[in-house]
This record gives C-alpha cells, sequence and structure tokens, in this order.
C-alpha cells in the first residue's frame, strides 16, 4: 500500500471503534491544537492542569482534572509542557508508573542541554515509558488542519510497545509516523526544527558570492570600460543585459561544482586503492549538498530562459536592429545571409534548448515524490548519466557562443577574458578529466576499488 491511501485511511478514522482515552499535561497552545485534533479524531481528552476551571479557549467535550486525577483515567499521557517545569512531575511518579509519557517539548537553541529532554523526562521517571514524538509539529499546523505543512512526525523510544502505541496514535491523526529508533535519537529529533535549511547554507553562499564577482566583473567591463574608452552610457545593460550574462555564467558553474566532488573522491579512492578511508570533511559536506546546488543552478538556467525570451521586446534590440536596416538602405547595399553565422546561432540555441530540458528532467527526478518512484538505478542513470548529458550540452552551447571570439583581442578587456570564457573552466576540466577516468584502464581499478578491493597497503589499516 503506498504513502497516499494509508495517509487517506488515517484521515477517515474509524470512530466506531472506542479510542482509549488520552491525558494531556497542560492546556497550552500546543496541548489545546493536540488535544482539538484527537477529538476530532475520536480520541476522548483528559487535561491535567494546575487550574480546572473549564475556559472557552479548551476543546468542547475534553474534561480539565488536577493533575494527579487526569492521569490515573488514562495510560497515555502527553506532556504539554516546557522542559524547566518537568520537576513538578517527580511527586507524580507514583501515579505515573507504567504509563507512556509522550514528551513533545522542543528548545530554544540547538543541543541546549546535554541531554535531551526526553532522555532528561525518562531519568526524572525511571518507572514510566517515554517516548518522543509530535515537536516537528507545530500548534498552527495543527489548528490549520496540516493543509500545507509536513505530515511527518518522527517517533523514538525505548519501550517497543509504547512506540507503537503512540504511532498508532500517530496515524490516527492523519499524520505519517516516522520510527527513529531508540530514545537516543531524541536530540537530534529535537534539534530537527531548530535548523535553518542546514543543507542549504554552503550553496546559497557560494552562489551569492559568484554571482556578485561575475556581476560587478561585468559592470566593469561592460558599462565602465565602455564609459571610458568609447564614451558611451550602457548603465541600462544593469537590468537585462549583465543580469542575463551572469546567470547562465552561474548556471553552468553551479551544475560542474555538482560533478566536481564525485571527481575528487573517484581521484582519491585511485590514489588511496580503498574506498574504506573517510573522504576529508570539506568532500562529505560538498557531496552532501549537491542537490541544493544543482537546484539553485537550476534557478539560474530558468532566469537565463526567461530574460532570453524578453530581448526582442528591449528597447535598445530594436533600435540595434533598426539602425543596422537603415544604414544598409542608405548604403543601398544588403548583406548577404552569412551561411556559418546563421549555423553557429542555431547550433548554439539547440544545444542550449536541449540542455536545458534535461536540467529541467534532474530538477524534477530530485523531487522527493518522483525520486521516490524510481529504483536507485534509474536515479542514478537521470542524475549522473543524464546529468553528464545536461553538462557536456550547456558546455557545447557555451563553446558555440564565445567559439569564435576566443582569440580575438577585442573580447579581452583591460587584458580580462569575458565571463563566458571564465565559466567554461571548470565544466571543462570537469569534463576532461571525467573523460580520462571513463577509460578502461582507470575505470576498471576503480570499480574494483568501490566493489571493496584494497589495493594499498598504507591506507588499508
Ligand atoms: P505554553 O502555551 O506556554 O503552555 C505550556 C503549558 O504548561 C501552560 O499552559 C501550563 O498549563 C503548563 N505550565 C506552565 N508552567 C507550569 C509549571 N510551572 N508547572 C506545571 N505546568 C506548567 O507552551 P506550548 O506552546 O503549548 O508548548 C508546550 C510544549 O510543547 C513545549 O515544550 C513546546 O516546546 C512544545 N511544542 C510546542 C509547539 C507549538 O507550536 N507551540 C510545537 C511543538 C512542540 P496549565 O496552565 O494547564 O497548567
Amino acid at each position: 500500500m503506498n504513502k497516499n491511501s494509508s495517509n487517506m485511511m488515517a484521515l477517515a478514522p474509524n470512530t466506531s471503534e472506542k479510542r482509549e482515552t488520552v491525558c494531556i499535561f497542560g492546556t497550552g497552545d500546543f496541548g489545546r491544537a493536540l488535544g482539538h485534533k484527537m477529538i476530532q479524531s475520536g480520541y476522548p481528552v483528559v487535561y491535567g492542569s494546575r487550574r480546572t476551571q473549564i475556559s472557552n479557549l479548551i476543546p468542547k467535550d475534553a474534561e480539565v482534572l488536577g493533575h494527579t486525577e487526569a492521569a490515573q483515567k488514562a495510560a497515555i499521557i502527553i506532556i504539554a509542557i516546557q522542559r524547566q517545569h518537568y520537576n513538578f512531575l517527580t511527586p507524580l511518579a507514583e501515579v505515573l508508573r507504567g504509563k507512556v509519557l509522550v514528551d513533545i517539548s522542543n528548545n530554544l537553541k540547538l543541543n541546549q542541554y546535554p541531554e535531551s529532554n526526553a532522555e532528561h523526562l525518562a531519568q526524572l521517571l525511571p518507572g514510566s515509558k517515554v517516548v518522543k514524538a509530535f515537536n516537528t509539529v507545530s500548534a498552527w499546523a495543527l489548528q490549520s488542519g496540516m493543509l500545507d505543512a509536513s505530515r511527518q512526525v518522527f517517533v523514538c523510544g525505548d519501550d517497543l510497545k509504547a512506540k507503537q502505541t503512540v504511532m498508532n496514535i500517530v496515524r490516527a491523526l492523519g499524520l505519517t509516523p516516522l520510527d527513529k529508533g531508540s530514545l537516543l535519537a531524541a536530540q537530534e529529533i529535537e534539534n530537527y526544527p531548530l535548523q535553518l535549511f542546514p543543507m542549504w547554507k554552503f550553496p546559497i553562499f557560494l552562489s551569492l558570492g559568484l554571482t556578485a564577482f561575475f556581476f560587478f566583473y561585468c559592470v566593469a567591463l561592460e558599462i565602465i570600460y565602455t564609459y571610458i574608452y568609447e564614451n558611451n552610457d550602457f548603465s541600462f545593460f544593469i537590468a537585462i543585459t549583465i543580469p542575463n550574462r551572469v546567470c547562465p555564467v552561474m548556471a553552468l558553474i553551479l551544475l560542474a561544482l555538482v560533478y566536481l566532488p564525485g571527481i575528487f573522491a573517484a581521484i582519491i579512492q585511485l590514489y588511496r586503492g580503498t574506498k574504506y578511508r573517510r573522504f576529508p570533511d570539506w568532500l562529505d559536506k560538498w557531496m552532501l549538498c549537491r542537490k541544493q546546488l544543482g537546484l539553485i543552478a537550476l534557478a539560474f538556467a530558468s532566469l537565463h530562459v526567461v530574460f532570453t525570451l524578453v530581448t526582442p521586446m528591449r528597447a535598445f534590440v530594436s533600435w540595434r536592429t533598426s539602425k543596422r536596416i537603415i544604414s544598409q538602405a542608405l548604403n543601398n547595399q544588403t548583406e548577404p545571409l552569412d551561411h556559418t553565422n546563421a549555423w553557429l546561432s542555431d547550433s548554439y540555441l539547440a544545444l542550449g534548448i536541449l540542455g536545458f530540458f534535461l536540467f529541467v528532467l534532474l530538477g524534477i527526478t530530485s523531487l522527493p515524490s518522483v525520486s521516490n518512484n524510481v529504483n536507485w538505478r534509474e536515479f542514478r542513470f537521470v542524475q549522473s548519466k543524464l546529468g553528464y548529458l545536461s553538462l557536456i550540452l550547456c558546455t557545447a552551447h557555451t563553446l558555440v557562443y564565445g567559439g569564435k571570439w576566443f582569440l580575438n583581442p577585442l573580447a579581452y578587456k583591460w587584458y580580462l577574458p569575458d565571463i563566458y570564457i571564465l565559466s567554461l573552466i571548470i565544466p571543462c576540466a570537469v569534463l576532461v578529466v571525467k573523460f580520462l577516468l571513463v577509460f578502461p584502464c582507470v575505470d576498471k581499478p576503480l570499480t574494483q576499488i568501490r566493489q571493496g578491493s584494497e589495493r594499498n597497503p598504507k591506507y588499508s589499516e
């Protein structure tokens, strides 16, 4: 049965089946939101609170009692209270003995305490069975019906039966439990909601840095140089011309940077003659953010497509075209069709279109909903084989674009190369080394190393 169908079943709980009472300690934001959802799913809910009077914020049909009386009514108690108040639970140890305590708490900082909140709770109440769950779901998401939030709930705990009971409740609420193992995983689960795009930091900073560099490089060569030596004010290039130079350059470099760590990894493995030695930390981190680098590259490539499509609408382009036509008319001569140029321009566009098509395909297959539906071999085929093909096409697109300019001194203003020349360095290096790596005399030993063979005793210990 696939994930969606199990969700649909969970969304329509069988309320004719009697559900067991659940106790929630704490009538704060989260306690109320979770209680409301539980009542909707058919669970009788009793709150344990310091104040037992019913307010109109408490979900209808829920009971509010003192902590001891409420705990006596249920075998599962959800602790919707901040960790710093857990000490009030110690005197309740007897009444909580043998019961399942669900720790849903989060902290304000990563690794705020030496041990996780759930482990702390288990130490305070060793007679209870502590399970960590629900901390990645927000009160707001529960109230808004989880329409635009993640449905995944990480669950961990040392008692298998207690964990199973909590996972069943998660399912009954229309959410998807994900078993993360024993209570040792609680720290990681508690850190999860505090992370801010952890895999995106390096790709985003790298892209911002490179974009700023190429942008100012272009401003210097396209605007300042022209102003100084030709007395032409092309400052409006900042709006479309320069972004449309920077975007393809960024797309190509970032796409090459997706494949460069794989090349480094292969060279290191060949040099060491074993795959059993860890890669340097920087390479491990780089490998882990390849998907993010690829997605940012795709965003730059898409912007390049949009900027290119609006080119005919630009006042500067229509002025330049009409100037050329008028000058031909005034000189009473028409330029014959330059077939070489026509070929180059069509090939350049065709390579760009095909490269972008494959680029989009790579982006689509990296979406979890798609990658979950292909097997490992299919995923590798798309990401590796089609990925390299996309890199070849995009590099060829740039080479054909600038081909006739590489040796022209006019292309080197202030003796600096144009940015499309700079953009080719990493992709060409990646493709050349990859080409060498597929030669049987290199590929064979590399495949053997990846299958477990060890060739260099120095690195085998
Ligand atoms: P909250 O609105 O501040 O509510 C906490 C509740 O704890 C209070 O309403 C109170 O309930 C009880 N409480 C406060 N001081 C106490 C004390 N000294 N002794 C005993 N009970 C005390 O907080 P919350 O937003 O509901 O969050 C509760 C827990 O859920 C936190 O650990 C939080 O990290 C976690 N969480 C919250 C969210 C969210 O979106 N809010 C999401 C995931 C996890 P009574 O007045 O009824 O006693």
